[in-house]
């Protein structure tokens, strides 16, 4: 049997385990429940696959998104591994062969929403020998939680019809309430408890003080910019709002998609499947969206407006950036987002709960100190020192005496009699030219122009600060007015000094050149790192549409990466690229490494012998010679001429995984007798050819020895 390390690397091709996977694995192995709290692109999946592939028996995966479940079965089977889904979704004739073949011991894993598993939960502990039962997105039981399901609260069924099989239940976001209601709510006994760390270092936080519409969509833009073969989310509060930006975007040129509830589900498919397969850069989207999409390449997520819990917001970031590398989180904040939440939550089941969630998330938004630590603590994780991947830790906030500032700010504000919003104001204070501002004669007051040394963008940030230190408050009823309060009434009057944050420059650029045309964006290589990594993400696009699956089931953006950095020319180097198991290394070898080759000006061809080697990588992986013929889709004879030869060469001595002592002696005493006509008598007598051909060069190696 094949230990999880081999596993690993035979299934997966990765090296190593991330923290924790290996004990949540051995655990698993003797028999123990667990449950397992990682966050997202933690490596979740692994914990209960790996058990599944060691174990005798079929392991059942319980999740609640069909999406999800089709891209794991997918990435399973790209591995090689054999797994069904089970959900409302297949045609039923199909749910039951699944079933079916689960029965007959031929499936290693099944995904099964839950539902669906209570329905079947007889047929499946009578028929089926069950190994492990995994579910997954376990914060779903909880009442305390932020996506409260009813359906989990019988699933504590599972464990009274499986007393003896383990049960691992897994979750990317549980506070510590909810926390303890997983474990007793499934009923699980003892069980191994592991709390992975919630850090996500690889993303950098910001959160921009809304900078109006305009500007909002150039930053977006030029997030789009950057990063021009990869893809991003904008979250927006409404159906109407993710439709206009996704228009807006689509306008300037770019390859937008939309995404919320109010769609068609055809539509909404669609949608997904453009951007899963990278056809589309951008979808600009609900909270419907990105449950369950596992797409690992997702570089930046903007959160239009303001999310209504940390949960929520924390599960949205983590969306991107779940191969490890670098990715943002880009947070517009606005004042009247949380009006509008406010409205929500008093709406809601649960007001206090929500109104304190809320009340924390914009606490997050407001904060001048790590925005990592704040989130991490959140998580009940402690943190001792800043991130230094965050706005706040990059350029900390240079406090200023700001009350000149201010008064000019309060003074234009009382001067044209409170009845414009923050953007007005703003273009009086700078002295633009504008048709409104001529039309209304706000050139002809005194502070117009009063602030022309700042940019708009300095001039956003301090009307917010003077907002978030209530000199100034925004008139929701009236058409979002700014007014100024009181104590901004003593600060015009000089009777109160105030101290405000200097302004620094976004984590991006803050709006560049914008596109018009609908043509093709055509990159500009900065590097040849860059270029090579296009071209093999043109190789990955191709097969992924070839197969019919999302890119990411062929590669991920991280082995891509990693292949960019070892250039693999030949099929050995290719086998040690990270995230190349055995399946793969057959079914794309020659693509990829065709491609590199001719980047590096070499012939696209591998080099002879090529073949032989990929026989001989896939046998000392532990593979039969069944198995390689079977995916290589070669003939038997041919992957025993190719062991045969490495034989000869001393590279394979682990002969008896080939042939049997029995036939090497065969074909030994059948040679000694009459070596002439050896061969055919030997064929006549039934043997293979391979087999004889094998057992002479195993012959001829010990004579060598
Ligand atoms: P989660 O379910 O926790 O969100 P996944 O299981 O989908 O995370 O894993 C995220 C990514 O990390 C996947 O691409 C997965 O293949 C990869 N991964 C998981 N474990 C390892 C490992 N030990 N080494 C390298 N990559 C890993
Ligand atoms: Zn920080």
């Amino acid at each position: 049997m094949l230990s999880p390390i081999d596993i690993l690397k035979k299934f997966y091709g990765y090296s190593s385990f991330r923290p924790g996977q290996e004990e949540i694995i051995s655990n698993t192995l003797a028999g123990r429940d667990s449950l397992v709290l990682m966050p997202t692109g933690g490596g979740k999946s692994l914990c209960y696959q790996i058990p599944a592939l060691c174990l005798p028996g079929i392991t059942i995966v319980v999740s609640p998104l069909i999406a999800l479940m089709n891209d794991q079965v997918q990435s399973l089977r790209a591995n090689g591994v054999r797994a069904e889904a089970i959900h409302s979704n297949r045609p039923e004739d199909e749910n039951d062969m699944a079933l079916e073949l689960a029965a007959r011991g031929e499936l290693k894993m099944i995904y099964i929403s839950p539902e669906r598993l209570m329905l079947d939960l007889d047929r499946i502990s009578g028929r089926m020998n069950v190994s492990l039962i995994a579910i997954d997105e376990a914060h779903c039981i909880s009442q305390w939680g932020h996506d409260f399901r009813p359906v989990y609260k019988e699933l504590k069924a599972v464990k009274e019809k499986f007393p003896t099989v383990p049960v691992m239940a897994l979750t990317a976001t549980a506070d510590r309430l909810t926390r303890s209601d997983i474990a007793s709510s499934l009923g699980l006994s003892d069980p191994f408890c592991w709390i992975g760390s919630f850090d996500r270092p690889n993303i950098s936080l910001s959160v921009i003080n809304d900078p109006g519409k305009q500007k909002r969509l150039a930053a977006i833009a030029s997030l789009i910019d950057e990063h021009p073969l990869d893809s991003g989310i904008v979250y927006c509060l409404s159906r109407k709002k993710a439709e206009d930006m996704h228009k807006a975007l689509a306008d300037m040129g770019y390859r937008s998609v939309c995404y919320h509830a109010g769609m068609l589900p055809a539509e909404r498919e669609r949608a997904q499947k453009l951007f899963v397969n990278g056809e589309a850069q951008v979808v600009c989207a609900t909270v419907a969206f990105g449950m369950g999409i596992d797409k690992s390449n997702i570089r930046w997520v903007v959160h239009n407006n303001i999310p209504g819990n940390i949960e929520s917001y924390y599960q949205e970031i983590g969306r991107a950036g779940r191969d490890g590398m670098p990715a943002q989180a880009i947070m517009f904040y606005n004042f009247g987002d949380i009006m509008t939440r406010r409205g929500f939550v008093d709406g809601s089941g649960q007001k206090e709960v929500n109104g304190e969630k809320l009340d924390f998330m914009q606490r997050y938004a407001e904060a001048t100190v790590c925005r990592r630590r704040i989130l991490l603590s959140y998580f009940s994780e402690e943190s001792h020192s800043d991130c230094g991947n965050c706005d706040n830790c990059r350029s900390p906030r240079e406090k200023f005496d700001g009350t000149i500032l201010a008064q000019k700010a309060l003074s234009a504000v009382i001067r044209i009699n409170c009845v414009e919003g923050i953007g007005m104001v703003i273009d009086i204070l700078r002295g633009l030219n504008n048709s409104g501002i001529i039309q209304k004669r706000y050139h002809q007051i005194k502070t117009y122009g009063a602030g022309r040394d700042l940019s708009s963008w300095e001039w956003n940030s301090y009307i917010h600060q003077m907002i978030q230190l209530g000199l100034l408050e925004i008139a929701y009823e009236d058409n979002f007015h700014l007014r100024p309060t009181p104590y901004g009434m003593k600060v015009v009057r000089g009777q109160e000094r105030i101290e405000l944050s200097k302004y620094r420059k976004p984590l991006f650029p803050a709006g560049k050149k914008q596109k018009n045309s609908q043509a093709e964006v055509k990159p500009a290589f900065a590097t040849p790192e860059e270029e090579l990594l296009h071209i093999l993400k043109e190789v990955r696009l191709d097969i992924s549409k070839e197969e019919g699956v999302p890119a990411f089931v062929v590669f991920s953006d991280a082995t891509l990466t990693d292949m960019v950095e070892k250039r693999p020319i030949d099929i050995e180097a290719f086998a040690g690229v990270h995230g190349i198991g055995q399946v793969k290394l057959t079914k794309y070898n020659k693509k990829f490494i065709g491609a590199i080759r001719k980047f590096r000006g070499l012939p696209a061809t591998l080099p002879s012998g090529s073949s032989t080697k990929e026989t001989l990588i896939l046998f000392n992986g532990g593979m039969s010679v069944e198995e390689i013929a079977e995916i290589r889709g070669i003939q038997k004879a041919t992957v025993l001429s190719h062991l045969a030869e490495m034989t000869e060469e001393g590279k394979v001595t682990d002969f008896d995984r080939i042939i049997s002592e029995e036939d090497i002696a065969k074909v030994g005493k059948a040679i000694d007798g009459n070596p002439e006509g050896a061969y055919f008598r030997l064929k006549e007598g039934g043997m293979e050819p391979g087999t004889i051909r094998m057992a002479q060069a195993i012959i001829n190696y010990r004579k060598k020895k």
